[in-house]
């Protein structure tokens, strides 16, 4: 670590387990490393928390919940309220340590920051909205009341690829809504989650409502945790088959659980589409985050007689991009997270080529130090590529040509995922006909990215379960009661 005000940053990030609003060392005195991807370099060791840490951080949760419960939503709102103003105030530090543990140029850090924050202003607003109902029941004998009710401790699980805004899309909600949580940031990319935790305990979160454990020993602890009669919430952000996993651990305990896994999102050109703006779209919408997103384009179905265009234009794109560090200037592909996102886009691209597609550019990994993968095009992808099944998570664009609208509506859903699909047309009614035939829980019609705190993020089919943001995300951690009484003038 060379550069002094990174340095600086690093020694400013908790190195504990944040438990019952203490910060203190692992079981043993346990530690594990951090790096940095673009390097290989270690840039921080915190602790590795054992199982009985889980425990104590859930004893923490329990214990907090009651009060948290009673706290008027007011005085919750203002809290997150708070908490958004001092990341605002923050935006360089946090903005800079997610580049330095997770990759990603620092223009897309700050850009994380702002789309992560507005969780917390979101929230900060919907907790005081938070609506019952009243009223008289159709035989007229009694009244209905219905009330919402936090569910109670959650445990939060976050991914390695939005060390931020992962985490506060979940911690948002769930405070607004009365909840206190455990929070397991991905072992790859912890920092950010401990450097928010203090930022959280400063905008005046109590003692034991935010709870972070940061452990190598992912499985168990996480294990335990789910199976502990106290926890009423699982919220669970990562791959499809660990979010399977952890469906099951919950059954036991009829946790409420939210998932938001995996993607294979097909972005659909057709030929009365505006190419200049198809263009910036599928830029955007395939290379942010370095192509590590749950809604990165995953397949490009683009209509016959533009995909010749199309093809040639993304191409010269592509070959103008730089690759780097996060943090150097200009810099808009960093690293892949580690070794197997380098082999993974490697083997994706060697099986379409072998089966008939071509590289126009990219197509290979940059020598070391530092985990990187060239930006590539592979085009004429062909029906049973690998490519076209498996989420690529990494900076490829694999492009399929078609025919027809319906060729385009069966090959945009031939995948067990749904979580978002975008469309290209300047025709209002096709675009209305595919909002309606593709089976995505997101749709940027004419728009290559959706994200926003006040939507319903979320994904159909193997894509997961509930959503994240919007008016509908609170309600992942309320719990509805209806109570009747008999009429009072009976
Ligand atoms: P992952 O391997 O599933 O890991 C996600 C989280 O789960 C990490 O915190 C990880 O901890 C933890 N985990 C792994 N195995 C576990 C187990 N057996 N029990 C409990 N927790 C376990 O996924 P990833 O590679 O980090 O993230 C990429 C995936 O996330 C992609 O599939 C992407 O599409 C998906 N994603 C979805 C959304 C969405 O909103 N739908 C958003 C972002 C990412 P460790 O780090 O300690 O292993």
């Amino acid at each position: 670590m060379t550069d002094p005000r990174e340095a600086e940053l690093l020694a400013t990030v908790p190195d504990g387990l944040f438990v019952g609003g203490q910060w203190r060392p692992a079981e043993g005195g346990k530690t594990l490393d951090v790096r940095d991807p673009s390097t290989g370099e270690v840039i921080r060791t915190i602790a590795d928390a054992s199982v009985s840490d889980g425990v104590a951080a859930m004893d923490a949760a329990a214990e907090a919940f009651p009060s948290w419960a009673a706290t008027p939503a007011r005085e919750r709102a203002e809290i997150l309220r708070r908490a958004f103003d001092l990341l605002q105030a923050r935006k360089e530090d946090v903005a800079l340590l997610m580049t330095l543990e997770m990759g990603k140029p620092l223009a897309e850090a700050r850009g994380e920051v702002v789309y992560g924050g507005e969780f917390l202003r979101w929230f900060s607003e919907e907790a005081a909205h938070v609506q019952g109902r009243y009223g008289a029941n159709p035989e007229g004998t009694g009244r209905m009341i219905v009330t919402q009710h936090p569910v109670g401790p959650c445990y939060l699980i976050t991914p390695w690829n939005f060390p931020l805004a992962m985490a506060t899309r979940k911690i948002a909600p769930a405070l607004a809504a009365g909840c206190t949580v455990v929070v397991k940031p991905a072992s790859l990319t912890p920092l950010t989650t401990l450097y928010f935790a203090k930022l959280l305990e400063e905008a005046g979160v109590p003692a034991g409502v935010v709870n972070v454990v940061t452990t190598n020993s992912t499985a168990a602890v996480s294990e335990r945790i789910i199976g502990d009669p106290r926890l009423r919430k699982l919220s669970f952000t990562g791959s499809t088959p660990v979010g399977q996993k952890l469906l099951q651990q919950a059954a036991p305990g009829v946790l409420r659980t939210s998932m938001e896994l995996g993607g294979n999102a097909p972005f659909v050109v057709f030929d009365d589409a505006d190419l200049d703006k198809v263009v910036e779209g599928a830029m955007a919408a395939k290379f942010r985050n370095i192509g590590q997103a749950c809604t990165a384009a995953n397949r490009f179905i683009v209509q016959r007689s533009v995909v010749g265009e199309f093809t040639r234009r993304v191409t010269e794109r592509v070959k103008t991009m730089r690759i780097g560090r996060g943090t150097d200037d200009g810099v808009q592909i960093g690293p892949l997270i580690d070794d197997r996102a380098v082999a993974k886009a490697e083997a994706l691209v060697a099986d379409a080529v072998q089966r008939g597609a071509s590289v126009t550019t990219g197509g290979s990994p940059v020598d070391g130090p530092g985990t990187f993968y060239e930006p590539t095009v592979v085009a004429d992808v062909q029906a049973g590529s690998d490519i076209l099944r498996e989420e690529i998570f990494g900076p490829v664009l694999a492009i399929v040509p078609f025919d027809t609208e319906d060729d385009a509506v069966r090959l945009a859903n031939d995948t067990e995922y749904g979580l978002v699909s975008y469309v290209y047309t300047e025709s209002l009614a096709r675009g209305q006909r595919m909002i309606e035939r593709l089976e995505t829980g997101m749709m940027g019609l004419n728009v290559g990215v959706v994200s926003n705190a006040a939507a319903p993020f979320g994904g159909w089919k193997m894509s997961g379960l509930g959503r994240e943001g919007g008016a509908e995300g609170i309600h992942e951690y309320l719990q509805t009661k209806y109570t009747l009484t008999p009429n009072p003038f009976a």
